[in-house]
Formats: C-alpha cells, structure tokens, sequence
C-alpha cells in the first residue's frame, strides 16, 4: 500500500483506516463479482465472499496514446501506454518530448506542469534548470499524507547516517485545537552536517506543511535554523520546531556518550 511513501506514516494510514472500519485484504485475487438485485458478492481466489452494496475497482492510469499512431514515429509504449523519456523529457526522437502522466510516477498535476514548463524551455533551447528530487508528493486520503525529499529506508540502503525528529500534533497547541490528535511530523537530518534530507507528514494541512520543509531543503538548510526560528502560535507550522529539537536533543545525546 502506498509503497512509494515513508513506511511507518503508511502505518499510520493503515491505523487510522482500519479505526473507520476500512478493511483491507492485501495479496489476494478477484475470482469473480455477482451482481444480485440487493447488492454483490465479491469472490476472492482464497475463497472468501465479500457481500456490498457496491463494487467500484481502481488499477491506476493508463496513457492514452493508443491512438496517436506512435509506431508511425517510430516510438513504442509500454503495457499501461507510458513512454521512456531522459532528464529533459525528451523520448528517445530529439524532437518528441513527454510528461505527466504518460510518462508515469509522480503523475500529480504540479509535477506534469512543471515537467511541461521544462520540457518547453529545452525544446526551445532555453536555459533550464534540472527538476531535480526536490518535488512534494501530496496524497489527498483523510488524514493526508505529504513527504518530500529521502525516506528511511533509502538512507539506510546508502548507509547515510541520519537522526530523525518527530513532532506529533496532540503536543501542539493547534493540533488539539484541530482536533487533530493522530497526525505526525517526521525530519530525516543528516547526524553530521545536520542538513534536512526529508520531510514526512501526516494529518491535518500536511500538503500544506510541507513546503516549509521543501523552501529548508530547497536552501540547504539543517535543523538549527529551525530550532532558532520562531513560529506562529499556535500553528500546526509549530510541528517543525518541535521536531528539530527533538533530533536536536537526539545528536545531542548522541554527543555526550560518544566525548
Ligand atoms: C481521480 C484523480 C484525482 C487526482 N487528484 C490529484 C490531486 O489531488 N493532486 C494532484 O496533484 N494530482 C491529482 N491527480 C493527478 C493529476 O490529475 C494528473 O497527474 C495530471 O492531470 C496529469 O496531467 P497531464 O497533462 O499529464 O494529463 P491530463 O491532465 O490527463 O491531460 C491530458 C489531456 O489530453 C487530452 N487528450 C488525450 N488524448 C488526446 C488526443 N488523442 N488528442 C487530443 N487530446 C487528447 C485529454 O482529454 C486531456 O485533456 C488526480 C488524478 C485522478 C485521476
């Protein structure tokens, strides 16, 4: 679920879902679907029955290129109709470019403009700046998810040592206020030069939060700008001081065992 995010706020969408009496099944096959006057029977390879109301089913996106006569420019698609382009957005013809959905992951509507905007600028031979791993990700469940940046499983697959710094909302002033006592902001900082490496966030305005996170990053910042900063308050912006003084206080502890 969601294997493009940050593991434990996955866990913690699972958390929150399954307390709304969302259940999941993972790993399992659709057999077939009965569709009956009162409702429908959902039947699973593993032989379970699934009686509802409805039944709606999602596989993701597919490009529409079937019909665009791509093999007449020579260029060819993938199963789900997506196209292999370089860090300009160029295919492999100099004088096809492609983003946004056709060309897969991100696929989100910020991303596909700014892939367009590039990909213009290049084909124009404009001065153009890489995109760079620098782009939110917003996922609009409830609660919302948003990250940018690395996650904790990358930086231990590379051995990057690194702190993080937690800050939960029921701490904050707004977080209660909100009502919001479930959602989480995470800092992932380098335990040596301190810099912010990644931002996950979970809860209330989290698409929001993360540019904050994202302007840091974006300036090679560390966490000490944010422990000196002063926030709003009560704001849920709060959440980054908070949590740069926990991994603050983490290195800290770290320190003084290791003199
Ligand atoms: C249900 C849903 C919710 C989403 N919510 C969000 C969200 O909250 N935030 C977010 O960032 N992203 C969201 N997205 C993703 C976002 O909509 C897409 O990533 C974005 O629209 C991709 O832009 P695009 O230009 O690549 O494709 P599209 O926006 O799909 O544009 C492609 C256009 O090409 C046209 N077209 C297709 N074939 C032809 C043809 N042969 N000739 C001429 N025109 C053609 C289509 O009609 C369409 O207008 C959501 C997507 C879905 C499906």
């Amino acid at each position: 679920m969601l294997e493009f995010c940050d593991s434990e706020i996955v866990d913690s969408l699972r958390f929150h879902l399954r307390d709304l009496s969302v259940a999941f099944r993972f790993g399992e096959q659709v057999e077939r679907v009965e569709v009956a006057e009162a409702g429908t029977i959902t039947t699973l390879a593993s032989g379970k029955r699934i009686a509802a109301e409805t039944v709606m089913y999602s596989a993701g996106r597919q490009g529409a290129t079937d019909e665009l006569g791509l093999d007449n420019a020579g260029l060819e698609t993938n199963s789900r109709g997506r196209l292999d382009v370089d860090e300009h957005f160029r295919t492999k013809l100099d004088h096809i470019y492609a983003v946004g959905d056709v060309i897969g992951f991100p696929a989100l509507a910020a991303t596909s403009m700014e892939q367009g905007r590039h990909a213009a600028l290049h084909a124009f031979g404009e001065q153009v700046s890489s995109l760079g791993k620098m782009q939110p990700i917003g996922v609009y469940t409830i609660p919302e998810i948003s990250y940018v940046g690395r996650h904790e499983g990358d930086l231990t697959d590379e051995s990057v040592p690194y702190e993080v710094g937690l800050s939960r909302y029921r701490e904050l002033a707004r977080g209660q206020i909100v009502g919001d006592p479930y959602g989480m902001l995470k800092l992932l900082v380098h335990a040596e030069d301190r810099t912010l490496l990644g931002v996950h966030v979970f809860g209330t305005a989290a698409t929001d939060l993360v540019h904050i996170g994202q302007a840091v990053m974006g300036c090679g910042g560390t966490i000490d700008y944010l422990v000196d900063a002063v926030f709003n308050y009560p704001t849920l912006s709060e959440s980054y001081k908070v949590a740069a003084l926990d991994a603050t206080n983490k290195l800290r502890a770290l320190d003084r065992l290791v003199r």
